[in-house]
């Protein structure tokens, strides 16, 4: 079964083909967002906490994204962003590890999953090494020297997909701990994270999961190394007693152990509020229907804008929910299409890109996007002065 788009609030006009930057707002996020404003924190004020059950909320809804990622209840904790959740997990898993000193990534990992590592490293300053070959080299750059391999399932430029399994089972033989990113997978794939056996997966939530802007991220960990798992940032929501502000710090001995801080409660109900969508979708035919999609529209803009290079890759089952295309004035043309109304996004230096998601999307939809998107290579109408000005977000 396949969520409808009626459970979306879309603008008339528009043709939404960036639901992997930030999802759209599904019907029930206002209304609970007016309650949890309203009667829980204007009505309930402190008492909220236990009335409304706030305390245990990043737990509920890690669980239910738990169910999106085949991850069992109990192993998956939001709070926080991304950016953290990586730092986290990839200072737990050297801990894991402390006769070794490398982090194997790749050079087309996105910039703050990088920017995290090298931070780590300068933090911890006991000579760690991040290694970053090209995605393809990297099964023969596990090493028995990497303590940890820390990679994006799906590449954010161009939807290129690793294989999970085979470098988990690499990494693993090698005696490395897995970190999985899946910011561009969590909703938009089939996953099984307790099949993979990887140790750690992190990931955010405004993308596919349609959380809204600045929802929080979610991590999860192998269940059975959650009890001995160092919370790197040892902040008092992952103590096992917050409220006995005890001066010393004591880890929960459960997933809860990788909170940090008070959790954003209000963007915490957004999300839960948003992954009602989810409620008896099935992930397998989800994929099926994004595949249909993304083929229809590779095939569409191959006939139709001969001057645009696919730089995905043509095998669907290599890549994720995401098309991209180079092209020379790439920028100009997308902004010529989003004043049209399709809407996609532009990652330097030349590439369009597209998400497709069934959730909302269909075969019309895809084909009208072709249409116009054939108009504005065709009719050069992206040679426009107001089309070249680059904005702060693209
Ligand atoms: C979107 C994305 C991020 C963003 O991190 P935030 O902390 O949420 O800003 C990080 N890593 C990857 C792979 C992403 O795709």
């Amino acid at each position: 079964m396949l969520p409808h788009k009626d459970l979306f609030d879309i603008p008339d006009g528009v043709i939404y083909l960036d639901g992997n930057s930030l999802g759209p707002l599904p019907k029930g996020v206002l209304e609970r967002t007016v309650k949890v404003l309203t009667e829980e924190w204007g009505g309930e004020l402190i008492r909220a906490w236990n009335s409304a059950d706030w305390m245990s909320l990043s737990q509920r809804v890690g669980d239910r994204i738990g169910r999106l990622i085949g991850a069992p209840a109990g192993s998956v904790i939001t709070g926080d962003t991304l950016s953290i959740k990586v730092y986290q997990a990839l200072a737990a898993a050297l801990k894991m590890r402390p006769d070794r000193r490398v982090i194997l990534s790749d050079n087309r990992n996105f910039p703050t999953d990088l920017y995290m590592a090298e931070g780590l490293i300068e933090t911890i300053d006991k000579g760690y090494e991040l290694r970053t070959p090209a995605p393809e080299d990297v099964l023969d750059a596990i090493t028995e020297e990497v303590a940890a391999v820390m990679l994006t399932q799906v590449d954010y430029r161009s939807g290129r997909m690793h294989d999970l399994q085979a470098i988990t089972k690499a990494a693993h033989d090698a005696g490395a701990v897995m970190i999985w990113d899946l910011a561009h997978s969590a909703g938009a794939i089939p996953l099984d994270m307790a099949a993979s056996n990887a140790e750690f997966a992190v990931g955010c939530t405004y993308k596919y999961l349609n959380g809204g802007p600045g929802a929080p991220a979610f991590i999860y960990t192998r269940p059975d190394i959650i009890e001995t798992v160092a919370p790197a940032l040892a902040g008092w929501m992952g103590h096992q007693e917050p409220f006995a502000m005890e001066p010393g710090y004591r880890p929960a001995m459960s997933i809860e152990r990788l909170r940090v801080g008070t959790p954003p409660i209000v963007q915490l109900s957004m999300l839960d509020a948003a992954l009602d969508v989810w409620d008896g979708a099935d992930l397998a035919d989800l994929r099926e229907a994004s595949i249909a999609l993304s083929e229809a529209f590779i095939a569409g803009v191959e006939k139709h804008c001969p001057g645009l290079t696919l730089v995905s890759p043509r095998d669907p089952q290599r890549r994720g929910s995401q098309v991209s295309f180079a092209f020379e004035h790439g920028y100009a043309a997308m902004q010529a299409l989003i004043d049209r109304g399709v809407i996609g996004d532009f990652r330097a230096p030349d590439i369009m890109r597209f998400g497709f998601t069934p959730l909302y999307l269909d075969k019309g939809d895809v084909m009208a996007a072709v249409e116009v998107m054939s108009e504005v290579i065709n009719d050069d109408l992206w040679d426009d002065p107001k089309y070249q000005t680059r904005q702060k977000v693209t």
